[in-house]
């Protein structure tokens, strides 16, 4: 049975049965890892509070080979989320996060870029609620990137005409853009220059960063997050609830 060790985030945790719980895992080495942590509900479990939610952790663990549920042998913290995720946005935002994550990664497929991009999510996030959005912006897009799934917004995807900064054209239903000379019939919504603004730096930028940029732009960040919502809702086979519905149900 050989032993692991990789820096992970954890994602979620359920109970199972009296004493023990079933922990949820992004790890840097191994992609998303499922365990059971023994004794994890006692009140004096040497868990502690490492397996609360969005910490950053450095996970132990055994793993039987015809099993996909490993065994948690040792989990130190790293860094800790505890005051934020006492937030009720933050903790709706990472839920979806982590939702999104176990919905796209395949279980134990090791993704470090996609690792370090989720972490650097965290880290930006942690103690700054306005930044939000923006970071929930950056996930999403930077999730439909590294799988191969994010369109090309700087050209026509007809006749290859690279945008004006200034133009506004029509989102396809494949969420291409079509310039006005290539488009057979209007859509129902535009994609104007702001919006290609936000998209482009969300690529350039590291989140921080692109929370900074993106201060002042709420609306715009808005529009093109619920147009990144549509596409891994295609992507995954089911509906991801846009910004309006999680307002409602908050
Ligand atoms: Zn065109």
């Amino acid at each position: 049975m050989p032993l692991h060790e990789t820096e992970s985030l954890v994602l979620k945790s359920y109970s199972l049965a009296e004493a023990d719980r079933i922990v949820v895992f992004f790890t840097r080495d191994h992609g998303i890892v499922r365990g059971v942590a023994k004794g994890a509900k006692r009140l004096q479990s040497r868990f502690g509070s490492t397996l609360e939610p969005f910490s950053i952790v450095n996970l132990e663990y055994f793993q039987k080979e015809d099993r996909e549920l490993v065994s948690i042998q040792r989990v130190d913290l790293l860094r800790s989320c505890f005051e934020s995720a006492s937030e009720p946005r933050f903790l709706q935002t990472f839920s979806y996060i982590a939702d999104l994550l176990t919905a796209f990664v395949p279980p134990q497929d090791p993704n470090e870029t996609l690792y370090r991009m989720v972490k650097a999510c965290l880290e930006s996030a942690d103690g700054s609620a306005g930044t939000l959005s923006a970071v929930r912006l950056y996930f999403e897009l930077w999730l439909l990137r590294l799988g191969g799934y994010l369109p090309d917004w700087n050209a026509c995807a007809i006749c290859k005409r690279p945008l004006a900064d200034d133009e506004s054209v029509d989102l396809q239903a494949d969420f291409q853009l079509f310039c006005p000379a290539c488009r057979k019939s209007r859509s129902n919504q535009i994609i104007a220059g702001p919006h290609r603004e936000v998209f482009h730096m969300a690529q350039r930028l590291d989140p921080r960063q692109f929370a900074g940029f993106a201060l002042d732009k709420s609306d715009i960040v808005l529009e093109v997050s619920n147009v990144l919502k549509r596409i891994i809702s295609t992507v995954i086979g089911r509906e991801v609830a846009t910004e309006k519905s999680f307002a409602v149900n908050s």
